[in-house]
């Protein structure tokens, strides 16, 4: 089966980092952040335009859907995961015992309702132009599970550099992170899974390792367990067992993506300063 049946479209051009795609099933659109900018953009494909969500938003970066139908996403400036419901913003959880996070970059809600994210620095560091600089107070770079109910935060992956992007594989038995530190940082590109039991991950083993300059910062899981990632300048798909199924090439570096479109089946692709579509056979894991 072809698992991408389209070519590349570009929708939208004029961001600076365009990163954290969502779709938003009420208003058939998708909503995505261009960070250094500060604002939120939306592009509608029934009008074929993009409008300015918001703006001065403090950074937000990745951001999920609810099951509430409201968007969660995460904010560098304000280094929190936060809450739009149509357009209200409050705070789901800023800190870590006395600590503020650093600034959280990407999210997933599980089917129970708790809240996974990764809290890497980039927007902290120094000179950054996607949040405010400050000091990493817990010492760390961890990925979290916050549980609304009963308002408690967790570390759940401890041992990667620079944790990015995540999902959930479609029966939620692992939990799927990309480790964006690099070479640089002494370590691979990669995406690594965990297997999670009752709200807590075990040991992780590396899913797939990708060549310097392909890093992987954000991805979906499809309904056949496929991972739908960036990597560097181009999309790739990888199988569950970690072997590559398809690539495709982007004229620019690629962030992240999501499904999304009135079957679900759009590929919505962030990529520095565009956004682009890509028509595919499958559909998002968490599609509800
Ligand atoms: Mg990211």
């Amino acid at each position: 089966m072809e698992l991408v049946t389209g070519t590349l479209e570009k929708l939208h051009e004029g961001t600076v980092w365009a990163e954290g795609p969502v779709w938003i099933p009420q208003s058939q659109s998708v909503r995505w952040s261009d960070i250094p900018n500060n604002r939120i953009l939306e592009f509608n494909p029934a009008s074929g335009r993009t409008r300015e969500y918001a703006t001065a938003v403090e950074y937000t970066n990745g951001r999920t859907l609810d099951h509430d139908g409201s968007v969660v996403q995460c904010s560098h400036g304000r280094r929190r995961v936060e809450r739009d419901h149509d357009g209200v913003v409050s705070s789901i959880v800023d800190s870590f015992g006395d600590h503020r996070l650093n600034s959280p970059n990407d999210v997933v809600v599980a089917k129970d309702g708790t809240v996974w994210f990764t809290d890497p620095p980039y927007g902290i560091l120094p000179g950054t132009v996607e949040g405010h600089e400050g000091e990493q107070e817990y010492g760390g770079c961890y990925v979290f599970r916050f549980d609304p109910a009963a308002r408690e935060l967790s570390p759940v992956v401890t041992d990667l550099v620079h944790p990015n992007g995540l999902a959930f594989s479609p029966d939620e038995s692992l939990l799927y992170v990309a480790d964006t530190a690099g070479p640089g940082r002494g370590v691979p590109f990669r995406i690594a899974a965990y297997p999670v039991k009752d709200g807590r991950c075990g040991e992780g083993s590396t899913f797939v390792e990708l060549e310097d300059g392909r890093a992987s910062d954000g991805f979906r899981v499809d309904v056949e367990g496929r991972v739908w990632t960036s990597a560097g300048p181009s999309v790739r798909v990888y199988a569950p067992d970690g072997g590559l199924l398809a690539a495709v090439d982007v004229p620019e570096r690629v962030s992240n993506l999501c499904f999304g479109g009135p079957d679900g089946r759009d590929l919505y692709i962030t990529a520095t300063t565009s956004l682009y579509r890509l028509r595919t056979a499958t559909q998002d894991a968490a599609r509800r």
